[in-house]
């Protein structure tokens, strides 16, 4: 193909050319001074963007390993937890929490619908036992976005510690960890992050680290304490991944330069774009109003064949280099899904909704082109609701 592809999955994401080439340098010292300077504007960087004085951890390894690192620190076996879950990534946590031995008590929502904290709050009355609750905060797998807001005013307000899973919400979307008390938050450098691949981040509060100490789950290479040692003198406990760490660097001062609530607003004007145009075309979106996330759409199979929705998808890559989603476990063939986080602007939602509107009308499903593009551009132009003017002249 001599165009470069679209990769709109909900990450790994593009990267910006900066990042590109940031990540192209060459390897240091990861013990030497030049690391130590790159390290501590890293977690700087972070801590700005996640609104948090806490730390943040960073170990290499993908999103799932700070999944890990979170069970492992906070959890000890035998001990009854709560697990809120909304699709597939939260039931993936859940089933770590059971391989350490936990005890899970599973608020599991079906796919597509979003928490009730008024059941968190109900169930945790139930089982006062519980001490720590696992949330998801933007599902990828159905593209919902919890009320992380009222989920944590519930279960900080009961006094146990939170664990959120961001993911793909942190960097893109409204999180103040301080302001909410999120005591663990896990992200990942391929997502809103503009990084490839390879880092987690976690945010630990105090109460996090204490409950660590006690913790008795099984861990080494996870183990927040040691992390902490190291991290304190802006070096990792291994060798970190230094072209990664270059990336993030980068892609962290892009956040800055655009300033992370202007980052919030582009990526809710961009979700709302896409919602706008895809359902201009009679698409319907899969999650519930109200909990649609901003950084990835999942859309119906317009069709009743998973084969025709595999087309689809295979025409748009093959003779579009546009790169889109399926569905995962049991929305294979019954969703497709459009990544729209870190390097996203309005031009890319007008190519995103353009080419997939073409495919649609050339596989029969559309009879006309052009409403996709015209509804998502009204949207940018005049907001939601608003009404176009009259044109001059
Ligand atoms: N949690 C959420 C919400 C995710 O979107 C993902 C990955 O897409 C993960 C966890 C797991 O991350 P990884 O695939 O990097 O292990």
């Amino acid at each position: 193909m001599a165009f470069e592809q679209q990769l709109r999955i909900p990450g790994p994401t593009p990267l910006p050319q900066r990042v590109v080439r940031a990540q192209s340098r060459p390897m240091i010292n990861h013990r030497g001074p030049e690391f130590v300077e790159m390290f501590a504007e890293i977690i700087s960087g972070l801590k700005r963007s996640l609104r948090t004085e806490n730390d943040v951890l960073l170990f290499p390894a993908s999103g799932t390993g700070g999944l890990e690192a979170a069970v492992a620190n906070l959890l000890s076996p035998g001990e009854s937890t709560l697990f809120c879950t909304v699709g597939a990534f939260g039931e993936r946590w859940a089933k770590i929490a059971r391989s350490f031995g936990a005890e899970v008590v599973h608020l599991a929502m079906p796919w597509g619908e979003s928490l009730d904290p008024d059941d968190i709050d109900r169930t945790l009355a139930e089982h006062p036992d519980i001490d720590t609750v696992f949330v998801t905060h933007n599902e990828t797998s159905t593209g919902v976005t919890t009320d992380i807001a009222a989920i944590a005013a519930v279960v900080k307000g009961r006094g146990k510690l939170l664990a959120v899973d961001s993911v793909s919400g942190a960097g893109c979307l409204p999180l103040e960890v301080d302001a909410l008390g999120l005591d663990v938050v896990v992200t990942g450098s391929q997502k809103g992050w503009m990084a490839p691949p390879g880092l987690t981040m976690i945010s630990v509060s105090a109460a996090a680290y204490e409950r660590s100490a006690k913790a008795t789950c099984a861990r080494w290479y996870f183990d927040f304490a040691r992390e902490k040692r190291f991290q304190d003198k802006h070096q990792t406990a291994t060798t970190p991944p230094l072209s990664v760490l270059y990336a993030l660097h980068e892609g962290l001062r892009l956040i800055e330069e655009e300033g992370i609530e202007n980052v919030w607003a582009r990526h809710a004007r961009v979700g709302a774009m896409v919602r706008t145009g895809v359902t201009a075309i009679g698409l319907e979106l899969f999650a519930t109003e109200g909990f649609r996330s901003n950084t990835v759409t999942a859309i119906r199979n317009p069709s009743e064949s998973a084969d025709t929705l595999k087309h689809l998808l295979a025409t748009l890559n093959t003779k579009h280099g546009l790169i889109l989603a399926g569905g995962q476990r049991e929305l294979q063939g019954h969703i497709f899904r459009i990544g729209h986080l870190g390097m996203v602007d309005d031009s890319d939602v007008y190519a995103i909704l353009a080419t997939l509107e073409l495919a649609l009308a050339n596989l029969g499903m559309l009879s006309r082109t052009g409403l996709s593009v015209a509804a998502a551009q009204t949207l940018a132009r005049f907001g939601d609701g608003a009404t176009q003017p009259t044109p001059i002249g």
